[in-house]
């Protein structure tokens, strides 16, 4: 299993996530909110085999926080993988909208002059903006748009633009997301599950719950449990090997 988009340092006991996590074999890429988050988050995973970590700074805290991009930034040589990082267009966080595209150009010109990432991206409310931005970087670094919300002519030019996807129970549970995981090309769909944000009724869900997306993903794909599986693994495989830095 592969949770490629999970806040493990937001859970109550991160331990007992990366802990559980490993005991299932399952893949996790442990994005970060803040790059306040690194050390301590790469503290708790410990080494532990298949959990990985993404140095981030999301678009929702850069109303707080856009000047923690220079410590992203520094950080920049020891990350394998970027995320979350982003747009958030949504109401609540249009206000911070123009500084929310500084701090995004910043970042992306920064991982470009790096050689590229791996980079999980959110994009809620602004596919058409996140993607403008990933433009004029396009072919640098390899982004994997987490929870794509946009229409499907945008899904099209992500396609276009070498994006890949990351989709989870939440966003597969509603008729458009489905729809657009329909549209994904199989070879660029990877499953995440964002907990401890989505929940599945009074629990979090963990990232060993992308069993569910998969289950999901294996109707549209016409493939049984383990087919799907390894489809996905394949996707990983080819993520890590050719998505930066290159
Ligand atoms: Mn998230």
């Amino acid at each position: 299993m592969i949770d490629l988009h999970c806040h493990i340092d937001l859970y109550p006991d991160p331990r007992a996530i990366v802990a559980e996590a490993v005991r299932r074999q399952c893949y996790v890429l442990a994005v970060t909110t803040t790059p306040l988050a690194w050390g301590g988050t790469t503290r708790v995973i410990d080494n532990a085999p298949r959990v990985q970590i993404g140095l981030g700074l999301h678009p929702e805290l850069v109303a707080e926080r856009a000047r923690e991009v220079t410590q992203l930034v520094e950080l920049l040589p020891e990350a394998r993988f970027i995320g979350e990082i982003g747009l958030d267009g949504s109401r609540r966080h249009r206000p911070s909208f123009p500084l929310q595209t500084d701090v995004f150009r910043t970042i992306l010109r920064a991982v470009a002059d790096s050689g590229g990432r791996v980079m999980s991206v959110h994009s809620r409310g602004a596919a058409k903006e996140t993607l403008d931005e990933l433009e004029q970087h396009a072919g640098s670094s390899t982004p994997v748009l987490h929870w794509f919300s946009g229409t499907q002519r945008e899904l099209r030019r992500a396609i276009d633009l070498g994006c890949w996807f990351s989709v989870g129970p939440a966003m597969l549970k509603g008729e458009k997301g489905r729809k657009l995981a329909e549209l994904m090309p199989v070879d660029r769909v990877l499953t995440e599950t964002d907990g401890p944000f989505t929940r599945n009724g009074n629990e979090p869900l963990f990232p060993w719950d992308v069993e569910e997306a998969e289950r999901v993903l294996g109707g549209i794909w016409r493939t049984d449990a383990s087919a799907t599986r390894r489809r996905i693994r394949e996707n990983l495989r080819t993520l890590v090997a050719e998505g930066g830095p290159r």
